[in-house]
């Protein structure tokens, strides 16, 4: 019989920790929906301990999902685990989360304390949670860096005091598959109790090799995996949601365990991960890239079309890229709209739906058939981004071959509407400078790129930009089909983010 991997969702957590993909609450509860729909067992909704901007995320994502579970991240003080239980209590199947170091580094340099004390303080840290929640996970933060038998030692603890799940991190991403592999089965045949809680795993993929090391843990008895959505997170990311599960997925046999993932539901989580985060996904990126079921070269196309099976180890469908997707056009009414949203996992109010409604139709009057990629953006736009500050009204750019590129720009600035022009190298350095003077912006643009949302010179252009002001890092993502117009929504999507930043200064940083 196959064994269930556990998966375990830290996006909205880890994932968040990448520089500049910070997600308001709105943007949170819509891809925590998602993620649902998707069906990963757990989510790590964030760390409530952190800023008031999570506790109230992860507050509202426990009171609303009821199938997945809800977990809270939370050092081992008892503020701490009292903000996570604050934050998870009224989940219908809540989750503490407690962390603590265990390699002699950490324990030397950071936390300045002895094994003895790390131990005492994870064995109270559980039996604390625990008087809230069955469900408690311990984690032993840079455990692959840890001395095994301490290691064991402390998971031991962590299990007699009454964590159901123990998780080993390779918090630096310095594993090896086949170490970490071994390093497992260690932990599986050394710590006595550890048939009473579930093994997890956490890998970080700083030398590319995350969901190898995840893989090689489940070959070796792991049983929970934690991962993120296109594999972001700190530095060089996480182990990537989709790889894991389509490996799983593909390999059957081989690794002898299976998810509970609807692989249908990948490729747009994936897409509402970067739209939400502006974190484009790389073009070869394993299983969601756009070039991931690309047959370019004509020797394969031709083996391709003889046969799929010669050179696709997985069909598009499995992973829900449909070449045939539900289209709408512009005679297509409220209703249909309505109910595809549905479909897409919008439950919109009337007034929302009015306002998507107005915006597809004004695209639908400029590109023929409007796709769930451009109706996510709109609702991304119109809709998520409800506490934005700065907004933008009407903009108007002259430029050409024989005149000083120059833009009019009108913005709402907290609903309040200001105008002004001016001049720039280009088009777009018009429009930025333009909204700069207006906002009173002093951030420094790092980097700008634009992409076509989908095929067809119709297509949306997409434009991500990253800002930095005060060591704060924010990207920022606007699509249209007229590109300067993208660029300019894409600047002031960052500029709205770096505002989010500086209003919701996070109290702690820390994680595994
Ligand atoms: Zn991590």
């Amino acid at each position: 019989m196959t064994d269930r991997v556990i998966i375990f969702d830290t996006t909205l957590r880890d994932g968040e920790q990448s520089p500049g993909a910070s997600m308001n609450t709105a943007e949170k509860m819509r891809l925590a929906t998602q993620l649902e729909k998707l069906g990963v067992d757990i989510m790590e909704a964030g760390f409530p301990a952190a800023s008031e901007g999570d506790f109230e995320a992860v507050s509202k994502i426990a009171e609303k999902l009821k199938q997945v579970e809800v977990a809270a991240l939370a050092r081992t003080s008892k503020d701490d685990i009292d903000r996570a239980w604050g934050a998870v209590q009224h989940a219908a199947k809540p989750r503490i989360h407690t962390f603590i170091a265990t390699s002699d580094i950490h324990m030397e340099y950071k936390l300045k304390m002895s094994r003895d004390e790390v131990l005492t303080t994870a064995i109270e840290a559980v039996k604390y949670a625990k008087s809230f929640t069955e469900n408690v996970e311990f984690s032993s933060e840079d455990g692959s860096l840890s001395d095994r038998d301490f290691l064991c030692k402390v998971f031991e603890a962590a299990i007699e005091a009454g964590a159901t799940t123990v998780n080993l991190p390779d918090t630096v991403g310095y594993a090896i598959p086949q170490e970490f592999g071994s390093l497992v089965q260690y932990v599986g045949a050394h710590t006595p109790n550890i048939h009473k809680a579930v093994l997890s795993v956490h890998c970080h993929n700083d030398l590319g090799l995350a969901t190898a090391n995840t893989l090689a843990a489940i070959k070796s008895g792991a049983r929970q995996a934690e991962v993120t959505i296109n594999g972001i997170g700190e530095r060089a990311g996480n182990t990537s949601l989709e790889e894991v599960v389509m490996a799983l997925h593909t390999r059957p046999n081989f690794l002898d365990a299976a998810t509970h993932i609807r692989t249908d539901q990948i490729f747009s989580t994936s897409r509402l991960v970067s739209m939400i985060t502006g974190i484009i996904v790389q073009p070869n990126k394993a299983i969601v890239g756009a070039n991931a079921f690309a047959h370019e070269a004509g020797i394969h196309q031709d083996g391709v079309l003889k046969n799929p099976m010669t050179y696709e180890i997985m069909k598009p469908e499995t992973i829900g890229l449909s070449t045939n997707k539900l289209i709408l056009g512009k005679h297509s009414g409220r209703h249909a709209l309505h109910s595809h949203l549905k479909e897409m996992g919008y439950d919109l109010s009337d007034e929302e739906l009015n306002l998507v409604f107005t915006k597809f139709k004004e695209l639908a009057d400029k590109k023929k058939h409007v796709v769930d990629e451009d109706l996510e953006v709109i609702v991304t736009e119109r809709i998520l981004r409800t506490t934005d500050v700065f907004r933008l009204e009407y903009l108007h750019v002259i430029s050409g071959t024989t005149v000083l590129p120059m833009a009019s720009v009108e913005l709402s600035i907290n609903e309040r509407p200001v105008r002004g022009a001016g001049y720039g190298n280009g088009p777009i350095d018009a429009v930025y400078n333009t909204i700069a003077k207006l906002t009173g912006a002093t951030s420094e643009l790092l980097r700008f790129s634009v992409s076509a949302l989908t095929g067809g010179t119709d297509a949306l252009g997409e434009v991500t930009v990253r800002l930095r002001e005060n060591g704060l890092i924010a990207l920022g993502k606007g699509a249209d089909p007229d590109i300067i117009t993208a660029s300019a929504k894409a600047y002031i999507n960052g500029l709205n983010r770096l505002e989010y930043l500086k209003a919701h200064p996070l109290k702690a940083s820390e994680g595994l």
